[in-house]
């Protein structure tokens, strides 16, 4: 045996991952059901492939790599994941280790950590970010799992891992499922940061008539600014393309209805399951359900009229739309950095908050110039909520007002925000010392005797009476 390592599925991110692995100088064995495949991976190889040894069955595959092995799978989560570990259990020795490095969801992750602990071997589950190319040139790697397995393939994962500044995006993040929530999260967050940006693209284009060119030098502005960030770059890319065929802004002949693979609908369940608001992100998932109702809305628009009413140029400057983002930006991430450290506290998780903000700067889909300013503030103090750290609560004072005004401006010419306006309302609502829940409380005192907490006596459970009649 001379493999370092070894990986099963050599689909579009095994595949990649595996010559990054190669490329950084490790030896891995490489494994996939249809046997056809690997042949034609090893043929696209290159001088990689010195580093690579194929193998067509499992026990090869075993046999080729060095013990305590290390087992990368990149495969579909789900079903197939638990199928291979089943057919590994019976070859591997308990010592080994198989890690998932699909998008797990994390509840899978937890109970397969416990199934490893009862019947062997070790199990990790990793979260794998940046799609193709960063599998390929360096992802954003979120680890969970026993400390000894990070001991064991760490050195290895940092390698492959993206840098920022030189420092690798990879990091252990607590035990079991923990890398995998993490990506998750990552995921919401990313939803609801391209559902902000798409909002904003709307009051440009639907409100203020702005053509995709003049969008995409916006959008090539901001990204020199604040807001400098993948997702945004990509943006204004997007706008700035013409379809070859036709000439056509590529924007304008792509169909609005938006696909998704579950990770975000999966942020919005965790963070309603633990109790923690995670209320953008769920607008953002919300919204791209309603996207795919595509019929409906054209049946809607003919029932009620299209919106929005044209406005004028000068109705609202694109530097208003420009910190209404950045606002709704530092509420997206205070909730998920919120639902992380909730999961954290019920899992018993170590999850060390500017250790997340530093991996997501490099080798991912959200990865931003603000995760800096981030993770400095996590550093200052993980267990607040982030829009409270000095440099947010001032990046908040000065710009909310945009975000009031943008949201505003969308309510009065129906033109729909909703990751926005959600927004608004979490920092409305976390900067309200008196909320309107007493009145929640008097009613569920009145129909169902629930009881209620007063304002002036110590205790819980009081009572009415209510006026009857
Ligand atoms: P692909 O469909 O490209 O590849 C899937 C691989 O898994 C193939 O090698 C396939 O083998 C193998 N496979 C499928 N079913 C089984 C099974 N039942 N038993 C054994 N092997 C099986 O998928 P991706 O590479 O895109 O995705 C892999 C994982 O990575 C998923 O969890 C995905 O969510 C995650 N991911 C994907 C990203 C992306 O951008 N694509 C980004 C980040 C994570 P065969 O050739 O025999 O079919």
């Amino acid at each position: 045996a001379t493999a370092e390592i070894g990986l099963i599925g050599l689909g579009t991110m095994g595949g990649n991952l595996a010559l990054n692995i190669a490329e950084n100088g490790f030896s891995i064995a490489v494994f996939n059901r249809t046997t056809d495949k690997t042949d034609q991976f090893m043929a696209k190889a290159g001088p990689l492939a010195e580093k690579l040894v194929p193998t067509k069955t499992l026990e090869d595959f075993i046999g080729a790599i060095k013990s305590p092995r290390a087992i990368i799978l990149m495969v579909p989560a789900g079903e197939a994941v638990d199928a291979q570990i089943e057919a590994l259990r019976p070859l591997l020795d308990p010592q080994d280790l198989i890690i998932d490095a699909g998008n797990a969801n994390y509840h899978d992750t937890n109970r397969r950590d416990e199934e490893a602990a009862a019947k062997g071997p070790r199990f990790m589950g990793i979260g794998v970010s940046g799609g193709e190319e960063g599998a390929r040139f360096g992802p954003s790697i979120m680890a969970g799992g026993p400390a000894d397995a990070w001991t064991q393939v760490g050195h290895i994962l940092e390698a492959i891992s993206a840098k920022h500044e030189g420092t690798p995006c990879a990091a252990h993040l607590g035990a079991a499922g923990a890398g995998h929530l993490v990506k998750t999260v990552h995921n919401g967050i990313e939803y609801a940061d391209m559902q902000m940006i798409a909002e904003v693209y709307g009051v440009m284009r639907d409100g203020l008539g702005m053509t995709s060119a003049e969008i995409g030098s916006v959008f090539e502005t901001w990204n020199g600014g604040i807001l400098q960030s993948y997702l945004i770059e990509i943006s204004g890319k997007v706008a700035n393309t013409a379809d070859p065929d036709t000439g056509k802004p590529m924007l304008d002949i792509i169909l609005d209805t938006a696909g998704q693979k579950g990770t975000g609908r999966w942020t919005a369940i965790e963070g309603l399951m633990l109790g923690t608001p995670a209320s953008a992100i769920e607008a953002a998932v919300a919204a791209r359900n309603m996207s795919a109702r595509i019929d409906e809305r054209k049946e809607g628009e003919a029932v009620f009229g299209a919106a929005p009413v044209a406005l004028d140029k000068a109705a609202i400057a694109t530097s208003v739309l420009e910190s209404a983002l950045v606002a709704g930006k530092i509420v997206c991430y205070a909730q998920g950095f919120g639902l992380i450290l909730e999961a954290a506290k019920q899992y018993g998780w170590a999850m060390p908050l500017p250790e997340i903000a530093k991996i997501w700067r490099n080798g991912c889909i959200i990865r931003s110039a603000m995760l800096n300013d981030m993770a400095s503030a996590l550093d200052e103090d993980p267990a607040r909520n982030l829009m409270l750290a000095p440099f947010f609560a001032d990046k908040l004072k000065e710009t909310h007002g945009a975000l009031r005004q943008v949201v505003a401006l969308g309510a009065l010419n129906g033109l729909a925000v909703p990751a926005l306006s959600s927004a608004l309302s979490y920092f409305d609502i976390m900067r309200t010392g008196r909320s309107t829940a007493n009145m929640l409380q008097g009613q569920r005192d009145f129909f169902g005797a629930h009881g209620f907490e007063r304002t002036d006596k110590d205790g819980k459970g009081y009572h009415g009476p209510w006026a009857m009649g």
